[in-house]
């Protein structure tokens, strides 16, 4: 099942695809009771299964046609992983990690499928990272690593876009990794059940401007997600939408010599195995 969120004549809806269908969905005004996807994914599985039910039965959705939104517009928790694939470690001048690089990124940075990627005015160094994200179903804390993947409730593809002279001022990357407009997410959540166990084996690739930039497989993650459930919930409560971003593979434009950054009028496409392509251009802040 795929779960999209869009927003037409300003209005936002839910829409749903079941087994390879077509989108059906409604407006969050007209949802009533089965409520919106994180009010959902906090009331369980028999909530899902009421919104997913209800929104099948709404009308066509031409996902062409109306703009896409992040899945979640204000997951509790985005955490980001840095540094989770040995090529681009080794590209960004870092031994692989023994322990899980960790930041975050807040509300404010997400963007939908399609919506602009903003280079500030105070930076030209707005890199790329294609990334599989994935969203916690039921929460929990201590989870082991053999009952984690039941936590994952399903996955999406994420443009960790950075602006590096800022990631680089300080040892915490926080700063480069939340300005406005800087997060895409989408197009569109896919229900864990749609793809192979934890994710594994999906070919990851990043293209600017049609050119491919990035080409990676999630085989290659330092810390499956298994791992990265079972060490972040060591320490904190995982709750139902909670996102995690899973980390980028070689060929960002900051490794390049010369450096290869994103300025207005590119297009970046971050495309996975059974998650689709997101799109976003990029334009100049203000
Ligand atoms: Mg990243």
């Amino acid at each position: 099942m795929k779960i999209a969120r869009f927003s037409e004549h300003g209005r936002d809806g839910l829409a749903v695809a079941l087994d390879g269908m077509d989108f059906k969905g409604l407006f969050l005004d007209k949802l009533g009771i089965a409520g919106d996807l994180q009010t959902a994914l906090e009331g369980g599985p028999n909530a899902i299964r009421k919104l997913t039910r209800t929104l099948s039965l709404g009308e066509d959705v031409d996902l062409a046609q109306v703009s896409l939104r992040p899945p979640l517009l204000s997951p509790e928790k985005i955490i980001c992983i840095g540094l989770n694939y040995v090529d681009h470690s080794a590209e960004s001048g870092f031994v692989p990690p023994a322990y899980p690089t960790v930041f975050s990124r807040f509300n404010s940075s997400l963007i939908g499928h399609g919506d602009p990627i903003e280079r500030p005015q105070t930076s030209e160094q707005l890199d790329y990272e294609g990334e599989i994200a994935f969203v916690i179903g039921i929460g929990g804390r201590n989870i082991s690593k053999s009952t984690a993947l039941k936590h994952v409730f399903g996955y999406s593809l994420f443009n960790d876009a950075s602006l590096r002279d800022y990631q680089t001022r300080t040892p915490q990357w926080t700063i480069g990794k939340n300005f406005d407009k800087t997060g895409a997410f989408g197009p569109y959540l896919v229900t864990a059940d749609e793809l192979p166990e934890g994710a594994k084996g999906l070919s990851l690739q990043t293209r600017l401007n049609g050119n491919l930039v990035q080409d990676g497989n999630t085989d290659d993650l330092i810390f499956d997600i298994p791992t990265l459930i079972a060490e972040l919930s060591a320490v904190m409560t995982l709750r139902p939408g909670d996102v995690v971003v899973t980390g980028t593979p070689a060929g960002v434009g900051a490794a390049r010599k010369p450096p290869l950054w994103m300025v207005p009028g590119d297009v970046c496409e971050i495309s996975a195995s059974g998650l689709g392509t997101l799109r976003n251009p990029i334009v100049a802040a203000g």
